[in-house]
């Protein structure tokens, strides 16, 4: 019954510390978000203590009949939002929700098509050492060099010469939106199965912000965590037919028990979701990444060498392109952080520079329009930024930078009244 305080006091100074972290600096990495209160909430929960191997109704353990409650909810939630006729909640990752869904509908040894991870692709679309590259017979498409948007007629090309059983979309660094009839009518060409993974762009999706994959994808995944807002976690839509057997490639195929506290907060987030908060969230999301990308593409950085892949973003992110610049990915993501804004160096297709060094900077907004951040405050950061990488070093100046970007944190509170181990 001792608080985490008094049992731990090392684990919940560390967490203390990180919640300081995370108040006092702007947080911009993409694929992050902060989860609301009532999720962490739910997540902290004595459901971490139940066993519920199977799926609503068809448990391998006795008293499941409140955790069935929870997984219900969220199952319905989850298909009512992006309007699907099945949803698996279960996959503990975004990861798994991909090794999952390949596993239902992929032998060994079968063809996939996905995006190049160096192009904007994920480790789980066929990355030489990730298990999707080790099972299955990948074959890459890749962006345009002259415009950095995914090559359409490659993708077909490369189908039809290669006969792949699946066809991946989706990405973690692109800015674009994907054409995702285009995508269904090259994988009727050549009967494959098309699974759009849309991680990255789910909560742009719930919020209509962004058209879906769902009519058009015989499975779609996602992340709970990113734009979506909720729980580290993953999902699977899929239509009713492959239903069965995306349930049974999660459950026995891949994982055992569920983690119910992180469905009941999937739930929560799901509900978030589908409100007008947060729809305007999105809207604010969406903006502030534009403001960023017009900030980087303005004369005074592209005279740095400084600009933004594709020239702009339909999406919650930018790429800062550092191709023609002095300053490298790793001294970017450096400088930044230096100054109190966190990003990640990311590989630009094409990149000259080593994978730990890269040409890039993907920094997204989804974070920052979660503390409250709307058109003055993203112009703000943006001109931070745009400052930041396109002057010379300079300590004194850098210290102004950081004064502004403190203020900022300042004026969007994160999590008020909470002390740090989740109790407020
Ligand atoms: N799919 C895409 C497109 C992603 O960007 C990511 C994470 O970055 C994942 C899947 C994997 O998610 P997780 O980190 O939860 O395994």
């Amino acid at each position: 019954t001792a608080p985490l305080r008094e049992l731990d006091p090392e684990i919940a100074r560390a967490i203390g510390a990180e919640l300081r972290r995370q108040q006092s600096t702007l947080e911009m990495i993409a694929s992050e978000n902060f989860a609301p209160l009532a999720v962490m909430q739910a997540q902290g929960s004595v459901l971490t203590n139940k066993y519920a191997e199977g799926y609503p109704g068809r448990r391998y353990y006795g008293g499941c009949e409140h955790v069935d409650v929870v997984e219900q909810l969220a199952i319905d939630r989850a298909r009512e939002l992006f309007g699907a006729e099945a949803a698996n909640v279960q996959p503990h990752s975004g990861a798994q929700a991909n090794a999952a869904a390949m596993f239902a509908l992929l032998d060994p040894g079968d063809t996939i098509l996905g995006l190049d991870l160096a192009h904007g692709g994920h480790l789980t679309h066929g990355m030489r050492l990730n298990y999707s590259g080790k099972l299955y017979n990948v074959v890459a498409y890749h962006v345009r060099a002259e415009d950095m948007r995914v090559d359409m007629a490659e993708v077909e090309r490369l189908a039809l010469e290669h006969r792949p059983r699946m066809i991946v979309a989706g990405w973690s660094a692109y800015a674009r939106q994907l054409d995702f009839a285009e995508f269904r009518r090259i994988a009727d060409l050549v009967g494959a199965y098309l699974m759009v993974d849309m991680a990255h762009f789910a909560g742009l999706v719930a919020a209509g912000l962004h058209p879906s994959p769902v009519p058009h994808a015989d499975v779609v995944t996602t992340t709970t965590h990113k734009t979506l807002g909720g729980p580290r976690g993953g999902i699977i839509l899929s239509s009713a037919a492959l239903a069965k057997k995306m349930n049974s490639a999660v459950f026995p195929g891949q994982q055992g028990g569920p983690l119910e506290h992180v469905i009941a907060a999937k739930a929560v987030a799901l509900k978030v979701a589908a409100s007008d908060t947060f729809r305007d969230r999105q809207r604010r999301t969406l903006d502030g990444a534009r403001i960023l990308a017009d900030r980087l593409t303005a004369d005074d950085t592209q005279r740095a060498g400084i600009s933004v892949l594709t020239g702009g973003t339909d999406v919650h992110l930018a790429l800062v392109d550092l191709r023609d610049s002095e300053l490298d990915g790793r001294q970017a993501e450096e400088r930044l952080e230096r100054i109190g804004i966190t990003v990640n160096r990311n590989a630009v297709p094409f990149d000259p520079r080593p994978p730990m060094v890269s040409s890039g900077v993907r920094i997204g907004t989804p974070a920052l329009a979660s503390r409250g951040f709307g058109d003055r405050a993203f112009t703000e950061v943006a001109d931070v930024i745009a400052t930041a990488l396109s002057l010379p070093p300079d300590d004194a100046k850098e210290a102004g930078l950081r004064e502004r970007t403190a203020a900022l944190a300042e004026s969007f509170p994160l999590y008020p009244g909470l002390d740090g181990i989740g109790a407020v």
